[in-house]
């Protein structure tokens, strides 16, 4: 029986970040996943690392928005009825976590773990020898109406003022200097300036994977399912047989019910699916930066591979049928706004963002086994948070001082 120190559960970014801060804390590391690393959520993202994302995404709560939303023909959200009595009681704690005063008191929390992230990728980057994945000119929400635009001016001027983040307010011209290939449709455009974008997430997560295996640490395939509590510690199997260690942490981003429930965790949990498609830029068509239109609710965003246009939330259960309804409506859209030529991807690919009710992680000990940590539920921020994730794991463990407070993001606080 081979022995190590930890086991990570789930090889997606949370859990590459996790398995390398705890090996540069002196633990021999297995990071276990069912399939390869980095192919479920951490493969098909926007490549945002969000410096500006203080406000985790809320539920809205003016009346005309939840309306349209209600009446399911949107592009940014759609919803699967089927699903919604099993989803209500998520929504419904999730809708009283977005009032305004609470959701202002988790961004005042929140935006600690935040203001690390561009940092915290920096310093695995520098050590994987993967700084070319990261683009350093921020990103873009860019409008199509002046009272879009001038709400979003104002509430970008209260972060600035309450948070210290930076961005540059556009007008029309100064849009069409930065994104000549844009259609003369917008009216300005919100340049976020301190975010990074990544220009092939998945790569960055296995350039992190490299450095990992490259100082000893190593990558096993098995099934999470199989972790069963032992008396001084975990064991697992894996493909290369049985594997125990001392501690484990459960990094399994939309999967982790897997490994909590069995334990009798009732954590409220749930999904916000979402879709990409890449396409070549039609002739000399260049996007400068991750661009979402914000009245349509889509974003395209230049990649290796194309340009990749991502969805907004799809409320639906984790394993129902695909159903890339907001893709289908983006498109057109989209080729009005930039001159997208063919598709590059056979099918749509679709990932499930980790959610929590009041839209923040799930980071520290798990309340009743010992050995046993949580790093899930990262929603919309999960390659943004990664690398802090796996610092403040990797220095609860260790028993040093947190660099961030931890409290907050306990999984008893449900
Ligand atoms: C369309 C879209 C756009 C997004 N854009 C951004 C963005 O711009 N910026 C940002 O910060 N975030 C973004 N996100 C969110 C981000 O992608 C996720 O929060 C993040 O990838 C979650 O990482 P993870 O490691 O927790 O989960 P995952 O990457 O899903 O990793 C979990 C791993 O667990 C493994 N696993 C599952 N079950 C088992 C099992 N039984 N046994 C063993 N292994 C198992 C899986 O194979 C997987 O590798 C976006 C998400 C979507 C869907």
């Amino acid at each position: 029986m081979a022995r190590t120190d930890a086991v990570v559960l789930g090889a997606g970014i949370v859990g590459i970040s996790v398995a390398l801060h705890l090996q540069a804390r002196g633990r021999s590391v297995a990071l276990l996943d069912r399939r390869g690393a980095a192919e479920e959520t951490s493969f098909g993202n926007a490549g945002l690392i969000q410096r500006e994302g203080v406000y985790p995404y809320g539920f809205p709560h003016d009346f005309g928005a939840l309306l349209r939303y209600g009446l399911n023909r949107t592009i940014d959200a759609y919803y699967h009825p089927s699903a919604l009595p099993e989803l209500a009681p998520f929504l419904w704690k999730y809708w009283k976590h977005s009032r305004r005063r609470r959701h202002a008191q988790i961004a005042r929390v929140y935006s600690r773990l935040i203001e690390h992230c561009v940092a915290e990728h920096d310093a695995l980057a520098a050590q994987a020898g993967a700084t070319g994945f990261l683009r350093r000119s921020g990103w873009m929400r860019v409008f199509r109406t002046e009272r879009e635009r001038d709400l979003r001016f104002a509430e970008a001027a209260r972060w600035r003022a309450e948070f210290g983040i930076n961005f540059l307010a556009l007008d029309q011209k100064q849009l069409q200097d930065e994104e000549p290939h844009l259609a003369p449709v917008l009216v300005g455009a919100l340049h976020w300036t301190d975010p990074v974008s990544v220009d092939d997430p998945q790569g960055l997560a296995l350039a992190y994977l490299r450095l990992f295996e490259s100082r000893g640490g190593r990558f096993v395939q098995g099934n999470a399912a199989s972790l069963a509590q032992e008396r001084n510690g975990w064991s697992l199997r894996t493909v290369e047989g049985p594997l125990e260690a001392a501690t484990a942490v459960v990094a399994l981003g939309p999967w982790a019910d897997v490994v909590t429930r069995p334990l009798g965790y009732d954590l409220p949990l749930a999904v916000k699916r979402g879709y990409h498609m890449h396409y070549r830029a039609a002739g000399k068509a260049t996007l400068n930066h991750p661009v979402l239109d914000t009245e349509r609710g889509y974003m395209l965003a230049p990649m290796r591979r194309g340009i990749r246009l991502t969805t907004g939330a799809e409320f639906a259960l984790r394993d129902a049928i695909r159903t890339p309804v907001q893709l289908g409506r983006a498109e057109p859209v989209a080729r009005n706004l930039f001159p997208l030529a063919e598709r590059l991807d056979t099918e749509s690919w679709m990932g499930a963002r980790p959610c929590t009710p009041d839209m923040m992680p799930i980071i520290g000990p798990a309340p009743r086994n010992a050995g046993l940590w949580f790093a899930f539920g990262h929603a919309h921020h999960g390659l943004t948070l990664g690398p802090v994730t796996g610092r403040l794991i990797g220095e609860m463990i260790a028993g040093e001082t947190p660099f961030v407070d931890p409290a907050p993001y306990r999984a008893d606080r449900f």
